[in-house]
């Protein structure tokens, strides 16, 4: 254990995996460490082996307060934002001990939110660009198992164009607005529909053909070529199936 250079918290190494390192940065006397570090190798290998790839470091800080996020991220975050992943392998996340006090989150939720972190740190090496932030979002979402709470009688069901009200980080912001839940929840259905109907190698395919900036018309020839058919076809089809439930 060290000191963490950048700031007053201590620094620990531990073996995520071969050749995988990761570090926490935490305040001492931290009671939540140890289950961190337990969550930590859960959320790093469940995403490991489902992206089949491997991140030689990453390093995990734990944060103390609502202000002490907002100072992180530039900008003032709502009750429900919990945690990041920067670009350089980097994560930012509550601490299990200030979870709940902190943000609307239960302290359980914690394993979950940490794997989603991790997953979006393989997504960026598959595909350097957040956006479609639904496919971001929702293969993140699916790698960690967290469930979706949205009703099929929300009326985001009944909009064919639903994926283009989330697929640039702009739309998805305005759509995030006033319901958190429901632009995360609809990707996660998309993605989850995509991968058990036309499986998780399509999706990472999909992904890895996405190079650069993203751009609707690019992406709607990209998904037809994966796919043999356009993308309204199989929004279609994810709407059907969403109503017959
Ligand atoms: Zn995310």
């Amino acid at each position: 254990m060290s000191k963490d250079i950048n700031s007053e918290k201590d620094l620990t190494g531990i073996e995520l995996g071969p050749q995988s390192k990761g570090f926490v940065s935490f305040l001492s006397k931290d009671p939540s460490l140890n289950g961190v570090i337990k969550d930590f190798r859960y959320g790093y290998i469940r995403a490991s082996s489902f992206f089949k790839k491997k991140i030689p470091e990453v390093k995990l800080t734990l944060v103390y307060s609502r202000e002490e996020m907002n100072n992180l991220i530039g900008y003032k975050t709502s009750s429900w934002f919990v945690g990041y992943a920067d670009s350089s392998s980097k994560i930012f996340m509550f601490s299990p001990s200030v979870f709940d006090r902190e943000s609307n989150h239960n302290k359980k939720d914690f394993r979950k939110v940490l794997c989603h972190e991790i997953s979006h740190l393989f997504i960026r090496q598959i595909h350097n660009s957040y956006e479609p932030v639904w496919l971001e979002e929702g293969l993140a979402y699916y790698v960690a198992g967290q469930e979706s709470r949205l009703k099929n009688s929300n009326p985001i069901f009944n909009n064919p164009k639903a994926l283009f009200l989330i697929d640039t980080r702009n739309r998805w912001n305005k759509t995030i607005g006033s319901q958190p839940d429901v632009p995360y929840a609809l990707a996660f259905l998309l993605v989850d529909f995509l991968i058990s109907c036309y499986s998780k190698d399509r999706v990472i395919k999909l992904l890895m053909s996405l190079e650069g900036r993203y751009n609707k018309k690019r992406f709607c020839q990209k998904f037809r070529k994966l796919y043999g058919k356009d993308i309204k076809l199989i929004l279609k089809e994810f709407f059907s199936r969403q109503n017959i439930k």
